[in-house]
């Protein structure tokens, strides 16, 4: 079949076998020229295929040199459709670790459910017999709990609209947007899906079946963002989601401390199929690509799990703000570059808008989650999906 893209909204429903294959060797590239460092050895990292999670595997592995076992919720070919990308990058992942003597599974299907939990228990328990880090990086939209009910996360303000400018995704214009307040259901909700109830409900159970080594850790990923965001994001029904997930972090450390850390990394802003979902956000990110390119200092998922991995977590102290927080925000949040960011958001209108954002440099972050807009491969050529 010869695969083209085809981009309904935010999200691009087909995607390239060989240019998601393509994807993880330069991924696995950069990770061996960064060089090695002495991190986790068996981890565990639910939410493995794409974004944040996917660039967290390779660099352990690669890095590191990790078994990795991984979660993920993807979707196979069928005659007709392309598989996802994450189900692609991840059968990929596994042939490149594998090839390198590097033991790689993963299990498809919820990690909400207590049915992967318990397959993810017996395969640790047969495979790798006991892990040293868990990553907990989900990004889901809904999420069904033991009794059957089903809690879809919603991304809305808490208390007031919020009328912003917006970069409309499908002509890329610069329009308004405004967010509507949340209900209380809608923020419960959210905080079901997104927050760290599931996360603890993780760690509770690999902790009874005994199969976290001591001095184990976990982390999970958040994101807190510059003032403008705010409404949307931080004070957000998102916002409320993290808190908990921040939250949680602090109530598995009471429970397990000995045995376990937890840590939240809050980590930069990056299109990622979970990103490109919320309003007014891609405009930001625009520009914040514009102004981090300039100055030399923009990174993308890989590279910023390679300073978490490798600068901030390998040594014995780990480098964390007030709160026990790792910042990988803390180029996004210089004041140079948030600076720099609102001058751009109080100039920019439909007449100057490609002078001030990275366009192109979203649309091809876009398009190569997706296996797209990648060198070297033909996008010409009959694949196998
Ligand atoms: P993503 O959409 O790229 O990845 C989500 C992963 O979760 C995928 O592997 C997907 O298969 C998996 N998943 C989703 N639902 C699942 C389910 N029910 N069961 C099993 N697996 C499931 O998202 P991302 O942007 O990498 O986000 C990961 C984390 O990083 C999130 O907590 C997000 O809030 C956080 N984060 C993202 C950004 C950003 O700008 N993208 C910034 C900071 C923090």
């Amino acid at each position: 079949m010869i695969v083209q893209p085809k981009v309904r909204g935010f999200i691009c429903t087909t995607a390239h076998p060989t240019g998601c294959r393509k994807n993880i060797e330069n991924q696995i590239i950069y990770t061996k020229n960064k060089g090695t460092f002495n991190g986790p050895k068996k981890v565990l990292i639910i939410g493995s295929s794409t974004g944040y999670g996917l660039a967290s595997r390779v660099t352990l592995a690669f890095g590191s040199g990790a078994d990795t076992l991984g979660i993920m919720f993807e979707k196979q070919a069928s005659e007709k459709r392309t598989a996802t990308a994450g189900y692609y990058n991840t059968k990929a992942f596994e042939e490149f670790a594998t090839n390198e003597g590097l033991y790689a599974k993963t299990i498809n299907g919820d990690a909400f459910s207590t049915e992967i939990k318990e397959q993810t228990i017996a395969t640790i328990k047969e495979d790798l017999g006991k892990i040293d880090c868990v990553i907990y990086s989900l990004a889901a939209p809904r999420r069904t709990v033991s009794d059957g009910t089903t809690y879809s996360s919603v991304l809305k303000t808490v208390e007031n609209p919020f009328t912003e400018k917006n970069l409309n995704l499908r002509n890329n214009e610069i329009t308004t947007a405004t967010i509507e307040p949340a209900t209380n259901e809608e923020i419960t909700a959210t905080v079901k899906v997104m927050g760290g109830e599931d996360w603890i409900n993780w760690i509770d159970v690999l902790t009874k079946a005994d199969v976290l080594s001591d001095n184990a850790m976990t982390i999970a990923y958040s994101y807190i963002g510059p003032e403008l965001t705010y409404p949307v994001y931080c004070n957000g029904t998102i916002g409320k989601a993290k808190e908990h997930l921040y939250n949680s972090s602090i109530e598995i450390n009471q429970k397990y401390g000995s045995k376990i850390k937890a840590y939240i990394s809050v980590n930069k802003a990056l299109v990622t199929q979970a990103s490109c979902a919320i309003p007014i956000v891609p405009l930001y990110i625009t520009i914040l690509y514009k102004v981090m390119k300039e100055m030399g200092i923009h990174e993308d998922c890989l590279m910023q799990m390679n300073r978490l991995f490798k600068d901030k977590m390998s040594s014995s102290e780990i480098e964390t703000d007030k709160e026990g927080r790792i910042r990988l925000d803390d180029w996004e949040l210089r004041e140079d570059v948030q600076d720099k960011v609102n001058d751009i958001w109080q100039k920019i209108n439909n007449d100057n808008v490609e002078q001030y954002i990275d366009l192109e440099g979203y649309w091809e972050a876009f398009y190569q989650m997706f296996g797209f807009k990648i060198e070297d491969v033909d996008y010409d050529a009959d694949v196998e999906i």
